[in-house]
């Protein structure tokens, strides 16, 4: 079975390649992966084994429907992770996130219909619920995005949700929860803080550091991706939860402590606008359908990423 998997050069969608072609032991029906990666300045080629004859990347962009058409010949399933995916630079401008996000996944969605893909798992976010103050939302709740990006997200959902309803084909929509792991770019909280406090800099708090955000290790994301490719079922949504809830304040105090810094290190800036208070998703779905289930500890996992980071500087010093 041959995969295409979009974004493959990225933070999580390299993860995810590298999980498929290391032998996920529910992943061994793949046998070959192609990723198609703009190579923008969050992917690198270097987030994936080059030498393994089983995976070919594609140096091409998810909007272009040429390159789209060939990157997908011989493919029987898609995974789509490319997007344009930093909040901020949304904020700052909005023009890539609906190129990309939008256009982009439409162009997938085009060819994948063309060449008669039989399955395509689109990934996206729990942010295209908006911030939640109580409670925690469900995959049929409405969706209320407030950034940019998690307003061309939310479009793109609903584009190949639609392309399941209108035209049969066999999408699948996942909503996670923040992701953190080794090889994020240092631009999000956790790799931005690691990497500032290494190199003894002050790293920025964002208002009063109250948001709060649901922490999930990248690889027991991608495990719930690969299980809603298996066990899921076509035209559904599925939320992915990691189960730890911190507030930025929280967060940023065990990411002191990781990096031997102490709250001197903190220096706050005013908020990020339209920042959302809360994200939070209910994820039975997944658990009892597909049999998903966060396998990472909150700690251990943090502890490993903050060690990744300090010895792989080269990997993001540069
Ligand atoms: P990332 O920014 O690290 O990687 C995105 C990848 O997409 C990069 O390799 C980039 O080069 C590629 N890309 C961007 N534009 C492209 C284009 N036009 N054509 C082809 N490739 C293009 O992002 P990530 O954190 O790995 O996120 C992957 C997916 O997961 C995204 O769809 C994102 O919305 C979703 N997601 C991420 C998180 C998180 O915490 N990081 C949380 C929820 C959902």
């Amino acid at each position: 079975m041959n995969l295409l998997v979009t974004g493959g050069a990225g933070f999580i969608g390299s993860t995810y390649a590298r999980m498929l072609l290391n032998g996920a032991p529910d992943a061994l029906d793949v046998s070959r992966v192609t990723v198609l990666d703009k190579l923008t300045y969050a992917g690198r080629p270097d987030n994936l084994d080059l030498t393994d004859p089983r995976l070919t990347l594609v140096h091409g962009d998810i909007c272009d429907p040429d390159t789209v058409a060939e990157a997908m010949t011989g493919v029987d399933q898609v995974v789509h992770f490319a997007a344009e995916s930093h909040v901020d630079r949304s904020i700052a401008d909005a023009h890539a996130f609906v190129r990309t996000n939008v256009a982009g996944t439409q162009t997938l969605l085009d060819q994948a219909l063309r060449q008669g893909i039989d399955r395509f798992v689109h990934v996206s976010t729990d942010e295209v619920y908006g911030s939640v103050e109580t409670g925690a939302r469900s995959e049929s709740d409405p969706l209320d995005p407030n950034s940019p990006y998690a307003a061309s997200k939310a479009a793109s959902d609903l584009l190949a949700l639609s392309c399941h309803r209108t035209h049969g084909l066999d999408v699948r929509v996942t909503r996670c929860s923040n992701n953190y792991g080794p090889r994020q770019y240092p631009e999000k909280v956790v790799p931005l803080f690691v990497t500032r406090l290494l190199t003894g800099r002050e790293v920025p708090l964002y208002g009063d550091g109250r948001n709060v955000r649901d922490w999930l290790h990248v690889d027991d994301h991608c495990r719930g991706v690969d299980a809603v490719r298996l066990h899921g079922r076509p035209g559904e949504i599925y939320n992915i939860g990691g189960g730890t809830e911190l507030t930025n304040r929280e967060l940023t105090g065990l990411l002191l402590a990781a990096c031997g810094r102490d709250w001197s290190a903190v220096r706050q800036v005013p908020d990020r606008k339209g920042h959302d208070l809360r994200y939070a998703i209910r994820d039975d779905k997944v658990r009892a359908e597909c049999g998903y289930a966060p396998q990472t500890d909150f700690e251990t996992g943090l502890a490993r990423t903050v060690e990744w980071y300090r010895r792989h500087r080269r990997w993001w010093d540069c």
